[in-house]
């Protein structure tokens, strides 16, 4: 199902490697991922995340504090994605919540999961291992017209074209975008005067939004560890003066809102 993305014909698993009909091939890592990114579809030599912050994030990850965020794309694939159907994360980071829905989904999907950072692919592919795992560009992706039923993709760039080519007519899209108050305290901390999110979905032309949900909890960071990880994975971060963000990265422990919209856009 996944197409090469030299030619476009389709790629067929042969032993440790994938190849096409005009004899491209693409070699299945130890981790079990695939490298489908062009050297002209990226702009650096190793794109997207680094190793260092990727493995802090699925530390971080890993205790639980995006938990419900979780639970929540399980229960919409649940309600939306049928049996036998195909999905894609398409910006899968280190696989936190790909790995929890398969976990917890019992239906058989072909599970896809792409991202720009080659580490990150190998992370989620060690953990999922049922999935079809590659590393790609979300603008380009390497599968045929109108070909999935559903994809998911949380904090990341997106393309509405690129998603409307891949999806077919009544699939789905799952975005999750910052609510209002996602870590208003720790912008109290870090600003003096914190502004609240405008909360904006996807701009998905050629879909219609059929469910937005909240949610909306407070996570106790008890390590100044956490901190400075989650700190470290927003925008906020790298737009904010050296001494703005000390005054975050010293606390030992806060009390944070955790605030996501969760939208999901039907193709018309
Ligand atoms: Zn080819």
């Amino acid at each position: 199902m996944l197409k090469c993305p030299k030619c476009y014909k389709e790629l067929r698993r042969e032993g440790s490697c994938y190849r096409c009909e005009n004899g491209h091939s693409y070699d299945i890592s130890k981790e079990g991922y695939v490298n489908l990114m062009l050297a002209n579809m990226k702009h650096s030599r190793e794109p997207g995340d680094s190793p260092e912050s990727l493995r802090s994030r699925e530390a971080f990850l890993n205790k639980g504090y995006y938990q419900p965020l979780a639970e929540e794309l399980t229960s919409i694939i649940n309600d939306y994605i049928k049996e036998g159907a195909s999905f894609l994360d398409a910006g899968c980071g280190t696989g936190y919540y790909l790995d929890f829905i398969m976990k917890n989904i019992d239906k058989k999907i072909s599970f896809f999961a792409t991202d720009i950072a080659k580490k990150g692919v190998a992370m989620c592919a060690k953990k999922c291992r049922e999935a079809t795992c590659f590393v790609g560009n979300v603008f380009h992706l390497p599968f045929g017209e109108e070909s999935l039923d559903g994809l998911m993709s949380i904090f990341c760039p997106y393309s509405g074209e690129e998603f409307s080519r891949i999806v077919r007519k009544g699939g789905i899209v799952i975005a999750v975008t910052p609510g209002s108050h996602h870590l208003i305290e720790m912008k109290e901390v870090v600003y003096d005067e914190p502004y609240l999110n405008e909360e904006k979905g996807y701009d998905l032309p050629d879909f219609e939004c059929v469910r937005q949900t909240k949610v909306t909890y407070e996570m106790d960071l008890a390590e100044n560890s956490d901190i400075a990880t989650l700190w470290c994975m927003t925008p906020y971060y790298h737009t904010t003066s050296k001494e703005n963000n000390e005054r975050l990265l010293s606390l030992t422990s806060i009390r944070a809102r955790a605030d996501f919209l969760v939208s999901v856009y039907e193709k018309k």
